[in-house]
């Protein structure tokens, strides 16, 4: 599965960040609609992702979520 990635820790979203200066959690890492690659959480994702696929975005998904822990 290539629109997928296993990270141990989520970065903040790009666009978040620069555009209010708040930290939010990114979900993806993909390129937007002005042609650069940020990462994204779910709302700029959805605002401004091209979406997922090779070469477009990909889905970030916490390595620990993976684990059944219990
Ligand atoms: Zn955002």
């Amino acid at each position: 599965m290539s629109d997928k990635v296993f990270i141990t820790e989520l970065p903040n979203c790009d666009i978040c960040k620069s555009a209010e200066e708040k930290a939010v959690t990114a979900k993806y890492d993909g390129l937007t609609i002005y042609g650069s690659w940020a990462k994204m959480c779910k709302d700029c994702f959805q605002d401004y992702g091209k979406g997922l696929g090779i070469g477009q975005g990909q889905e970030l998904i916490l390595k620990t979520s993976q684990k059944e822990v219990k």
